[in-house]
């Protein structure tokens, strides 16, 4: 098989901090695989503490000395809007190193590089047209909300859309004024650095963003226990975030926690099966299945369960797996041989747990990389490991229902609650039911299509606080309330007697 490898791809990628590209302090470098052939094609800086102390010095120094915190909301939105120009202007170029990187098919990492310039672009709208809430008490006081960036924001991101995800807390971040440290995923750390020249050539101020590579357990470990960070924004698997939430705790730091998911697709015999067909394969199989709103149990209403999954198998059969850069490609190369053997040990242990109806390993004519056949289980019980556990690749677990409650039930009885898919005619139905999901999300006969001004963010361990819209604005924010005083205070005349 052909196997496109971009022009001009970096041998070394660096960190950037305070405006310039730069080797870790001690040298340390590790290796960066691409999932196609998985040859080791640059090494990246490895940041330590002695590298994101420079990055936080740099982020704090442009914000209690720099321009940005206290810019014009409008001027911060220009520089956004500019932001949103350039990432869009090179697309392609970013679809095809993030599709080298990562193994998503070019076509998604496209959709992807243009969610990222979407995101900036609301940002920029979203801080121009910011309101704070006043307060009156007639004749006595006025109230207002005196609205301030937090200070330097941590940001931990994941592999999974490494690009598009960074944008999600960049775009917020520094539309409120704060400044950041960006800690990307080990993974794919390439689209990462493109952001400096980006961000370079839009005019941000130097030293408000900063870039450190690294492994989690050294670099991310290192910007979650820095004193000097008080937000942490991250984004990964729920047991990272566990560690996070403990690491943050003596520091009483904010967090926001965007974590993992096993969300359901819950199919009634009234839905336009066609539809929750399509949608329900796009919900599971995009991205690779390497997606956190993946609706990776699909419940069905007894009546139409045979059929369904036929017709379900019979798709899954036919995606095409293949070369991320072939824009033919519908599922491409997992991110790694590390994530690839996790999920190639649930295809395993798949076959015991329920009944095999497509995939169930490697497809025969791709020998080498990280790709794996979209596998697709029926019967599976909901006390088995692989309708609990996230796997976070091309596999979907299937479990017929008769009843509304026992759908709810099988919906619920997972530790995770990120997003959820309904499909039914049946209007009081859908609403109800969607009610009474335990998930951040819910969406009614569609897969994922994502509003920006609603809140993000999923409940029980999919994650903690909600961004999206102004929340994102409140996580990057103080608001602190100042009181002014009209008329006469009574106050009670201490050692006045
Ligand atoms: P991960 O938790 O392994 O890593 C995420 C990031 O955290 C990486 O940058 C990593 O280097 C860093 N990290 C790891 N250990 C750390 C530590 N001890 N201290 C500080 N940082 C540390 O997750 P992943 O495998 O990169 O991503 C996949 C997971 O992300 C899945 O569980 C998926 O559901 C989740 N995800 C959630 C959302 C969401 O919005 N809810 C979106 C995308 C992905």
């Amino acid at each position: 098989m052909t196997h496109h490898v971009p022009e001009g791809l970096p041998s070394t990628i660096r960190h950037y901090i305070d405006g310039s590209f730069v080797d870790s302090v001690g040298g340390e470098t590790f290796e960066v695989l691409e999932p196609v052939a998985n040859t080791v094609y640059a090494r990246a800086s490895a940041g330590q503490s002695a590298d994101i102390d420079l990055a936080v010095a740099a982020a704090t120094r442009a914000f209690t000395t720099g321009l940005w915190p206290g810019m014009q909301p409008r001027a911060r939105a220009r520089v956004l809007n500019r932001i949103a120009d350039l990432v869009e202007a090179q697309d392609a170029r970013l679809a095809e190193l993030e599709s080298f990187d990562s193994g998503l098919p070019i076509t998604q990492a496209l959709g992807q590089a243009q969610r990222a310039a979407e995101n900036f672009r609301f940002f920029a709208d979203l801080i121009v047209a910011q309101a704070d809430d006043a307060y009156r008490v007639p004749g006595r006081q006025i109230n207002y909300v005196n609205r301030k960036p937090t200070g330097v924001a941590g940001l931990i991101t994941p592999w999974n859309t490494p690009f598009m995800l960074e944008s999600w807390k960049l775009a917020p971040a520094l539309a409120s004024g704060c400044t950041v440290v960006l800690k990307p995923a080990e993974f794919t750390p390439l689209s990462a650095s493109l952001w400096a020249g980006i961000f370079e050539e839009a005019g941000l101020p130097r030293g408000v963003f900063n870039l450190v590579n690294g492994i989690g357990e050294e670099a991310g470990d290192a910007l979650v226990k820095h004193p000097d960070v008080p937000l942490i924004s991250f984004t990964g698997e729920s047991r990272t975030g566990q560690l996070i939430f403990a690491n943050c705790a003596p520091y009483l730091k904010g967090m926001s926690m965007e974590l993992g998911g096993k969300s359901p697709a819950i199919i009634f015999a009234d839905a336009d099966l066609d539809a929750a067909l399509d949608s329900t394969l796009f919900g599971v199989f995009s991205l690779n299945g390497e997606r956190c709103t993946a609706g990776s149990r699909i419940l069905v209403e007894r009546p139409v369960y045979d059929a369904f999954i036929e017709r379900f198998a019979e798709r899954a059969r036919a995606i095409v797996v293949g070369d991320p850069q072939d824009p033919r490609t519908e599922v491409g190369a997992l991110v790694h041989p590390e994530h690839f053997a996790k999920v190639m040990s649930y295809v395993e242990l798949g076959k015991s747990e329920g009944r095999l109806l497509a995939g169930g390993g490697r497809p025969e004519h791709l020998p080498e990389g990280n790709y794996v056949a979209p596998t697709v289980f029926a019967d599976v019980s909901a006390d088995a490991r692989i309708f609990q556990e996230e796997i976070f690749g091309p596999v979907v677990a299937i479990t017929p229902f008769d009843a509304e409650e026992e759908a709810l039930e099988l919906a619920n009885g997972v530790r995770y609650g990120l997003a959820a898919y309904v499909w039914t005619s049946d209007l009081t139905r859908a609403h109800n039911f969607a009610q009474s999901i335990d998930a951040g999300m819910v969406w009614l006969n569609s897969h994922n299509v994502r509003d920006l001004r609603t809140p993000f963010g999923g409940v029980k361990a999919s994650g903690l606080g909600h961004e999206g819209g102004y929340r994102s604005i409140d996580f990057y924010t103080e608001q602190q309330a100042v009181h002014i005083t009209l008329g006469e205070v009574h106050t009670p005349r201490f050692g006045a007697h």
